[in-house]
């Protein structure tokens, strides 16, 4: 199993990409911690991770929280002694065209996509850095790469996202901690709820293998980063969208 007795963090884990990322890394031999804002969603994320071979805690935080996130990791290190990776997973979308996208839409967008990246990311690193390991995952977006029509606050949030992945890979690099970003195309979880159907069909039909992306296919690709399998791999930006952009 690839991520043996590796202890790993995964924000947002509740649902869509987050609880399969969770239920992978478990199927991998990881110790699981499920973070989100739900307790009933994280409970059937832990009993899913608990029926494989791995093992699985629940802590309800809000990433914009940075007070419970410290929580989180100390319950963490309490439990399991350690933390070898960090998913920054947790995100949501509020789209509105830029001439009438509200302070608030940008701001909570913003808040929790991109701050709520740095209050996790921040929680950890001291735990990290003492061990001189560790792996920090996050969920950027193609959106980040190439903007899309109705997400400004979206697209400058996992845009920044990239940038902060750039610069902790120069910054943790020689102590040991890997920083790399992922950018899922268009993949089949609720956060697609708002898009109407006609819109996601058409998306499909420019996806050259024809169909959107299942969770699991994000997920797999968070498990090969956070194995030692990927131990060279860097600051590197990952397009995962069956071929989306090209
Ligand atoms: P999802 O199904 O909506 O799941 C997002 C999870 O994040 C939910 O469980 C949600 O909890 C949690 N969350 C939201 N705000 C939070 C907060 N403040 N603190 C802690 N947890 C919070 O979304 P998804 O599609 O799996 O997306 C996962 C990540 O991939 C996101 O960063 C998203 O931007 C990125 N992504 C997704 C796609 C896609 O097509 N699906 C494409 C590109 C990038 P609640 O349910 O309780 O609100």
């Amino acid at each position: 199993m690839r991520l043996q007795d590796k202890v790993a963090i995964i924000t947002g884990a509740g649902r869509g990409i987050g609880q399969a990322t969770a239920v992978k890394f478990a199927t991998e031999g990881a110790k699981v911690v499920v973070c989100d804002l739900s307790p009933e969603w994280i409970e059937e994320t832990v009993r899913m991770c608990k029926e494989t071979r791995g093992d699985a805690m629940g802590y309800a935080a809000d990433v914009r929280d940075i007070k419970s996130l410290e929580g989180m990791v100390a319950a963490t290190v309490a439990r399991w002694g350690r933390v070898d990776c960090l998913v920054n997973n947790a995100g949501i979308v509020a789209d509105a065209q830029m001439k009438n996208m509200s302070e608030d839409q940008f701001d909570s967008v913003i808040e929790i996509n991109l701050k709520g990246v740095f209050n996790c990311t921040k929680a950890v690193v001291n735990t990290m850095l003492a061990q001189q390991s560790g792996v920090i995952l996050n969920a950027s977006s193609i959106v980040g790469l190439h903007g899309n029509f109705g997400q400004t606050n979206y697209a400058a949030s996992k845009f920044g996202v990239i940038g902060m992945v750039k610069t902790w890979a120069r910054e943790l690099g020689r102590k040991g901690i890997r920083a790399n970003a992922v950018c899922p195309g268009f993949i089949a979880t609720t956060i697609l709820g708002t898009i109407p159907e006609k819109v996601l069909r058409a998306l499909e039909d420019k996806v050259p293998l024809g169909r959107l992306g299942k969770p699991e296919e994000i997920a797999n690709t968070f498990a090969w980063l956070a194995s030692d399998e990927a131990s060279y791999i860097n600051g590197a930006v990952i397009e995962v969208s069956g071929g989306l952009t090209i």
